[in-house]
């Protein structure tokens, strides 16, 4: 639609302008630091930052009605920079010019709502939001779109005409960085650095097709990510792990995007998402608060994080209930079928303390949850959401899990509704499927299959047919005419058909 035919009291805020006034914010000694440079961590004392714009008066004062209208007219809009998650430009990163804005396709996943097979399953409504759809196939694209368009906007305005951009990765990471990077490929390099062994042979391809160092390194995730700390302390690079704020601000889009498509109304909902590095649960606790200090939404839904029994550092230390006597402690990770969050060490676990406690503050009660769930029952709810209409990843099977857990829990009201991440697309993770098939889990992933749910392709060989095609040697005349009815005989027999 073009800008003449859009509401006059709206059209000034149609297409929007970089005047936000952002600063990185030090969540261990409340320091402020200036933009005009990538920092990672506080200069002062080390800690991780969020960004927050200073500016936030200018968007409070134009009040939630008019936001809501704004996003709902922007989806209209043929104009490429906003068609993303940018659509939320001004609670996001309203300092990034839109010609230096990179849209390849993210965001704006569906919600896809649970058969009632499922809905039975696990006694409540819900719906998955298939964050698989994004362009290399998990929600780690929101936060690069951010990240990259704002390195972007900093190398133009700064002339760097060269710039290697680096990151460890579970995978989709890695997957993510390495698409952007090769979009701007004029002067940005990416290098990944991925854990030997514990990526599956999808996401390894992915860095590889888009032109990317790939590097492998003994070890798991935390090693590679002591690594490309390192790396970042003392080399001229640009980090795109989630300790990069500007990523966080890009997936806080999915908060905004489930508001807008439930048309602002998310007090009922359960908002259902595994944790591993923290960096989305992160995101998605920012995002719902913003809209809710901007009164686009009047009520903050429930967030329930999930950790693997595998991996599960965030639920150990959220067991112990008196605040003033929670500590931190890593864990060492266990193999876990969903991968993707297989971290003992969250780098962004202070902004998990930090904004679960401003999340159930604002609330005015406890609206953030973390349950724990078994690799079987992940792998089990993976299956079986597949087998109705979904395209789940381990990870999305570990947000159905962790959804019928906390319903088990009564964390989840009859009349309230799941909303339940699946973060990448189950074609990522097509080795754990296949092992669940086969029965071939080793050992330590405490996975067997039920048999029910197994599933193979069956070799077709009617005992009377001797002569096959093969390849440059097709069939012909009787031997054909044998072939086609041999075949079909004996496939209705195996399915059970009947004659008409
Ligand atoms: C990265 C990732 C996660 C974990 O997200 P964090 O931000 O690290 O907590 C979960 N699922 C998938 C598919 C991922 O790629
Ligand atoms: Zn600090």
């Amino acid at each position: 639609m073009k800008i003449e035919q859009f509401p006059e009291q709206i059209r000034p805020y149609i297409i929007p302008e970089p005047t936000g006034r952002m600063t990185y914010t030090c969540l261990g000694c409340n320091k402020s630091f200036g933009i005009d440079r990538l920092l990672y961590t506080c200069p002062h004392c080390g800690s991780v930052l969020l960004l927050k714009n200073e500016n936030i008066d200018d968007i409070h004062r134009l009040g939630g009605k008019t936001w809501r209208s704004i996003f709902d007219h922007r989806r209209m809009l043929n104009q490429n920079a906003l068609k993303g998650v940018f659509r939320y430009y001004e609670f996001m990163a309203p300092v990034i010019p839109l010609e230096r804005i990179i849209y390849l396709g993210e965001g704006h996943t569906p919600l896809v709502e649970a058969n009632s097979r499922l809905r039975d399953l696990a006694g409540r409504d819900f719906y998955f939001k298939n964050d698989g759809l994004n362009p290399s196939a998990s929600f780690k694209d929101r936060g690069m779109a951010c990240a990259l368009s704002y390195i972007n906007a900093l190398a133009k305005e700064k002339g760097i005409s060269k710039l290697p951009a680096i990151c460890a990765s579970t995978g989709d990471t890695s997957a993510s960085a390495a698409l952007y990077a090769s979009y701007l490929g004029d002067f940005i390099t990416s290098a990944v650095l991925l854990p030997k062994g514990k990526v599956t042979p999808q996401q390894l391809s992915q860095p590889l097709g888009s032109g990317a160092d790939v590097l492998e390194i003994q070890g798991v995730f935390d090693d590679c990510m002591k690594v490309v700390e390192s790396l970042a302390e003392d080399y001229h690079v640009a980090l795109l792990n989630s300790k990069n704020s500007w990523r966080i601000l890009g997936q806080e889009s999915f908060s905004f995007e489930i508001a807008q498509d439930f048309d602002y109304e998310v007090g009922d909902k359960v908002v259902v998402l595994p944790i591993g590095n923290a960096g989305n649960i992160s995101a998605v606790m920012s995002g719902f608060l913003k809209f809710h200090e901007a009164g686009v939404i009047g009520d903050l839904p429930k967030i329930i994080g999930v950790q693997s029994e595998h991996a599960d550092p965030v639920f150990r230390y959220y067991l112990e209930k008196n605040p003033e006597h929670r500590r931190f402690s890593p864990v060492a990770v266990q193999p876990s079928v969903a991968q993707a969050a297989m971290i003992g060490n969250p780098v962004s676990m202070p902004r998990v303390i930090e904004l679960a406690t401003a999340y159930d503050r604002a609330a005015g009660t406890k609206k953030i949850f973390i349950v724990q769930v078994k690799e079987q029952e992940i792998m089990d709810a993976m299956i079986v959401a597949n087998r109705n209409g979904n395209i789940a990843c381990t990870q999305g099977g570990e947000s159905l899990a962790g959804f019928q857990r906390a319903v088990e829990q009564n964390l989840v009201g009859p009349q309230e509704v799941g909303v339940l991440d699946s973060t990448a697309h189950v074609l990522k993770f097509a080795v754990f499927q296949e092992m669940y098939f086969n029965d071939g889990f080793p050992p330590e992933f405490d996975v067997k299959p039920r048999p029910e749910l197994k599933n193979a392709p069956t070799d077709v060989r009617p005992p009377k047919l001797q002569v096959y095609p093969s390849p440059g040697k097709p069939l012909s005349g009787d031997d054909m005419k044998v072939f086609v009815r041999e075949m079909a005989a004996e496939i209705a027999e195996k399915l059970g058909l009947e004659k008409r």
